[in-house]
C-alpha cells in the first residue's frame, strides 16, 4: 500500500503510535481491549442522555403499543411490546470452545433481535421508535392527537391523510431501511430508503412491496446517507432519520436493557459485582450497540462489560475510538476495503456521537472475518436451530477473545472465581426475515468451511 497521509500524518507514523492499526490494515482479526475505560459513574454523564430519557423512550413505546397491535398482528402476542427472546445456548458453546480449542467457564446466551417483529432486526428498536417518535410529534403539533388518547387513533383514514403529508428519508445498508420504512408506510408517510450498494436485494422488494421509493446507489453507507440528508435538507416536510447522530434512535435502542434485566431476572440468571456480565454488541456505524451498551451501563453498572464486534474488512468504530479521532477518519483513509458478507456492519466511518459519548464505557472492540461469521451462523444452526444473518453472528466469537486477554482481565479484576460466575450474552442482530433460500446458502457457505 502507499503511503497515504491521513489527518496530516502518513499512514506509516499512524501506525509506529498504534501499533494494532497494522492488523486492521491486514485484515487480521484483531482485538483491542480499551485501556480508557472509566467507572460508570464517571462516564456516564460524559453520553449526555440519562435514564430519564430512557425512561421516556419506554413510555412512548408503551403509548404506541395499542397502535402496533392494530397496524400488526403479529405484535399481539405481546401487546405491541416489540421484544426478542433470551436464550442459552450451551450447545453452541461447547462446539465453540472445540473450534478455539478452550473451554469457556459460565455460561452463554443469545439475545435473539433476528426475530424481533416487523423487521426482524436489532433496527426494529431504534428506527420504528424513530418514527413514531416523529408520528407523535407532528400529531401533537397539530392539535390531534394528546398524550392521554388511545393511540390508535392514528391509524384512523383521517389520519393517514394528515401523515401522507410528510416525509420520511433514511440512508441504510438494509435493516435500518426495512425498519424505517416499513413504520413510515404503514402510517401513510411518504417514505424515502436511500440504499448503499450493500443492500441485499430481498429489502429492496420487502420496501417497494410496501410502497416505499428505494433508491439504490453503487457506493457505500455513507454516500447513502449523504443522498437522503440532501433530499431531506432541500423539503421542509421532509424528516430526516440520521442514523450517524441520531440520539432518538439511540434511546430506541437503549430500551433492550432493562428488558433484558427482566429476563434475566426470570432465568435467574444474577449480575453482582461477583457475577459479571459480558455482552457482545455487532456494530456497524455504533448507534445500535452503543444505545444498547448505554442502557446496559444504566441498569448494570460496573457489573457489565461492552464488547463491539465487526467484520475485518470494516472496523469503523474499532478505528475511531483506538486511534482518538473517530468520525475524523474512515477505514478506507487506511487502506481498508469496506466490503463485507455483513451487509449491516457495512460501515467504513462510525458515528461521532456514539464514538465520542461512549468511549468511557465500552470495554473493547475486535474484529472477525466473514468466513468465520459464515461459519458461527451454520455451528448456530446446527447447535439450536436458530438462524441469523451474517452480520448477526460476530458476537458469539466475544468471550473467546476475553479469555485471550490476561491483561484485561486482570486490570479489571476479572479474576477466575468471577469469570467462572460469568454470564455471556451474543447479541444475534438479525434474521429472522432473510428469505428461507437464502438462509440456506448461508449455513451451507458455513457448514462447507467448518
Ligand atoms: C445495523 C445492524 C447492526 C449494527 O447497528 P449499527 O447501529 O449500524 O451499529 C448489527 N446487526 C445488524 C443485523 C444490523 O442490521
Amino acid at each position: 500500500m502507499t503511503d497515504n497521509i491521513v489527518l496530516n500524518k502518513p499512514v506509516s507514523q499512524w501506525v509506529e503510535e498504534f501499533p494494532k492499526l497494522q492488523e486492521l490494515i491486514d485484515l487480521k482479526p484483531s482485538t483491542w481491549f480499551n485501556p480508557g475505560v472509566k467507572p460508570t459513574a464517571e462516564a456516564l454523564p460524559e453520553v449526555g442522555l440519562t435514564v430519564k430519557d430512557v425512561d421516556d423512550a419506554a413510555d412512548r413505546l408503551k403509548r404506541f403499543a395499542p397502535l402496533l397491535v392494530e397496524l400488526f398482528p403479529e405484535t399481539k402476542v405481546t401487546e405491541g411490546i416489540l421484544e426478542s427472546p433470551l436464550a442459552a445456548v450451551p450447545d453452541m458453546l461447547d462446539a465453540i470452545a472445540k473450534r478455539y480449542g478452550q473451554e469457556l467457564p459460565g455460561q452463554l446466551w443469545t439475545k435473539l433481535d433476528a426475530n424481533l417483529p416487523i423487521s426482524g432486526s436489532i433496527k426494529a428498536r431504534g428506527g420504528i421508535y424513530e418514527v413514531l417518535k416523529h408520528a407523535e410529534d407532528l400529531a401533537i403539533e397539530a392539535g390531534k392527537l394528546t398524550y392521554d388518547d388511545d393511540y390508535r387513533k392514528l391509524a384512523t383514514p383521517e389520519m393517514r391523510e394528515f401523515f401522507s403529508g410528510y416525509k420520511v428519508a433514511v440512508g441504510s445498508t438494509g435493516n435500518l431501511g426495512l425498519s424505517i420504512g416499513i413504520m413510515s408506510a404503514a402510517l401513510g408517510f411518504d417514505a424515502s430508503v436511500h440504499m448503499s450498494a450493500d443492500a441485499r436485494q430481498w429489502k429492496k422488494d420487502k420496501l417497494r412491496e410496501h410502497g416505499v421509493h428505494v433508491f439504490e446507489y453503487e457506493s457505500d453507507y455513507s454516500v447513502a446517507v449523504a443522498q437522503g440528508r440532501k433530499e431531506a435538507e432541500a423539503d421542509p416536510t421532509a424528516y430526516f432519520v440520521d442514523d450517524e447522530n441520531s440520539s432518538t434512535l439511540f434511546l430506541g435502542y437503549a430500551v433492550a436493557a432493562r428488558r433484558l434485566a427482566g429476563q434475566l431476572e426470570t432465568y435467574d440468571v444474577r449480575v453482582d459485582e461477583n457475577h459479571p456480565l459480558f455482552v457482545y454488541l455487532p456494530c456497524g456505524v455504533g448507534g445500535g450497540p452503543g444505545g444498547v451498551a448505554f442502557g446496559l451501563k444504566t441498569v448494570f453498572g460496573d457489573n457489565v462489560h461492552c464488547i463491539f464486534a465487526e467484520p475485518t474488512h470494516s472496523p469503523c468504530m474499532y478505528l475511531g475510538v483506538y486511534t482518538g479521532e473517530h468520525n475524523n477518519v474512515c477505514v478506507q483513509d487506511f487502506g481498508i476495503d469496506n466490503l463485507t458478507a455483513a451487509d449491516g456492519l457495512a460501515v467504513g466511518r462510525a458515528s461521532g456521537f456514539v464514538g465520542r459519548h461512549m468511549e468511557h464505557l465500552l470495554d473493547g472492540f475486535y474484529t472477525i472475518d466473514d468466513d468465520e461469521l459464515y461459519r458461527l451462523i451454520a455451528m448456530l444452526d446446527h447447535t439450536s436451530g436458530f438462524d441469523i444473518e451474517p452480520s448477526s453472528s460476530a458476537g458469539f466469537a466475544g468471550p473467546w477473545r476475553v479469555l485471550d486477554n490476561t491483561e484485561y482481565r486482570e486490570r479489571m479484576g476479572l479474576t477466575d472465581e468471577k469469570m467462572a460466575n460469568a454470564t455471556h450474552i451474543a447479541w444475534a442482530t438479525g434474521g429472522s426475515m432473510v428469505p428461507r433460500e437464502e438462509m440456506a446458502s448461508y449455513i451451507a457457505k458455513g457448514s462447507a468451511l467448518l
